[in-house]
């Protein structure tokens, strides 16, 4: 989502007549897209606000713009806080930040500058802003509202404006994308993606983050059906416990969860499937942390993306005591891990001599390109190939993390 918003940013910028990303060295203006989910990231935007305080005072007239998250989470106190901070503004309503700039700099902006035409092969698309669900761990519905759907037309119109400049790969994106109805007829997820899908020029379509709660037939079938749906699922678990999902408030039980994963794997050949997992919430014994390790042994995830819980300030959890400690936190985080390697590794091993089809993002410092298989999975070639190019090749080698491919 920071992604996305720093592409919007970028758009904003170039249409004041500001050039977006250049070096910072160059850069009159610093712009940080904050997270708030755990404490970590924001202590990394914090770290880097910090190391700005001697680029800004090393030329007058340098500025520092906050966005993002964190804004939700403590709004105009970070002004106080970080006494060489500029200007906070919600992300949700950048135009009164932008309305200063223009005052500002007055005379010295030129009008619009293009963005370069070929900055992006792959581009973030927001179709449904904010979150309704209560995960009492989870500090997304404070800091980024309730939800919100846009128009399809409206979506539509941007994945045509993406693809004619140069875009191939479209995510549609929200922290609840699956509960996307829009707004015109109330249509959901699947029918938003079957219009995309019909773009000219599109090669690729996927969706990012989908509760299991809303995942429906009519959308696996989308995945299935639609020639630019590339056949992956990323389905967040948090827990492979009960008791854990129900302190959690997730809305779903274990069994409810892995039904849908079968349906899911029944009606798409060859998906993939992730997840994420939270190790170390409020009250996690032993035995519920040895369910999720089960679980995810039985599933057998293709990837699995794993925190340990982090308390957020505001949310339900927070009054709750943080009782697992952290050694035992990293313990579990370690766990989860390994068992996953061994899972990817194996699952990547299986595919040795069949063909994929690759999408090429780029060359590594070892010259060879690299890119992504329809299932998400990175696949680094043999053979000469350019960016954006869509490949199909055999996988001759594979580790737990990527494929090789010839
Ligand atoms: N909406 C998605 C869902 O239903 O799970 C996920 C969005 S959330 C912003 C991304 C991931 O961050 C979550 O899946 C969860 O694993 C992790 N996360 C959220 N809050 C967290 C917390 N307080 N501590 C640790 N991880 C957290
Ligand atoms: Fe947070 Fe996702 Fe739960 Fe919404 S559904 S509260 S974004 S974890």
């Amino acid at each position: 989502m920071n992604s996305a918003d720093a592409d919007s940013l970028a758009e904003q910028f170039s249409e004041l007549g500001m050039v977006p990303g250049v070096e910072l060295e160059n850069a009159d203006l610093a712009v940080l897209v904050t997270c708030a989910v755990r404490q970590h990231a924001e202590d990394r935007a914090s770290s880097h606000l910090g190391e700005l305080a001697a680029w800004k005072s090393a030329r007058p007239g340098r500025g520092i713009a906050l966005t993002g998250c964190m804004v939700g989470e403590h709004g105009s106190a970070l002004l106080r806080r970080f006494r060489h901070l500029d200007y906070v503004f919600d992300m949700r309503e950048p135009e009164g930040f932008f309305a200063r700039l223009r005052d500002l700099y007055q005379g010295a902006l030129e009008g619009p500058v293009p963005l370069p035409a070929s900055d992006r092969l792959f581009a973030y698309l927001p179709v449904i802003l904010g979150c309704n669900e209560m995960c009492t761990y989870c500090i997304v519905p404070f800091v980024r509202g309730r939800e919100s759907s846009r128009p399809a037309a409206q979506v539509e119109a941007e994945a045509r404006h993406l693809v004619e400049r140069g875009v191939v790969e479209i995510t549609l994106l929200g922290q609840n994308v699956n509960s996307y109805e829009s707004p015109e007829d109330g249509s959901g997820l699947a029918e938003l993606m079957t219009r995309v899908d019909r773009v000219p020029g599109l090669r690729r379509l996927r969706f990012l983050t989908s509760h299991p709660r809303n995942a429906s037939d009519r959308l696996l079938d989308a995945i299935a059906d639609l020639p630019t749906a590339c056949e992956q699922l990323h389905l967040p678990v948090q827990s492979g416990s009960d008791s854990c999902l129900g302190r959690m408030k997730r809305e779903y039980s274990v069994a409810e969860y892995l039904a849908v994963l079968e349906r899911a794997r029944a009606r798409v050949e060859g998906i993939s499937l992730s997840t994420d997992v939270i190790v170390g919430f409020c009250g996690e014994s032993e035995a519920e942390f040895q369910d999720t390790l089960q679980m995810l042994a039985a599933v057998r995830f293709d990837t699995v993306h794993i925190q340990a819980y982090s308390p957020r300030p505001g949310t339900a959890a927070y009054r709750r005591s943080d009782d697992v400690p952290l050694a035992v936190k990293k313990e579990r985080l370690q766990a989860v891990l390994e068992l996953q390697r061994r899972i990817s590794d194996e699952r990547n091993q299986a595919l040795v001599g069949q063909t994929v089809e690759v999408l090429v993002e780029g060359t590594g410092s070892d010259g060879r390109a690299f890119g992504r298989t329809r299932q998400n999975r990175v696949a680094w070639l043999e053979e000469p190939a350019g960016p954006g190019e869509v490949v199909t090749v055999r996988v001759t080698s594979a580790s737990a993390w990527q494929l090789v491919a010839a």
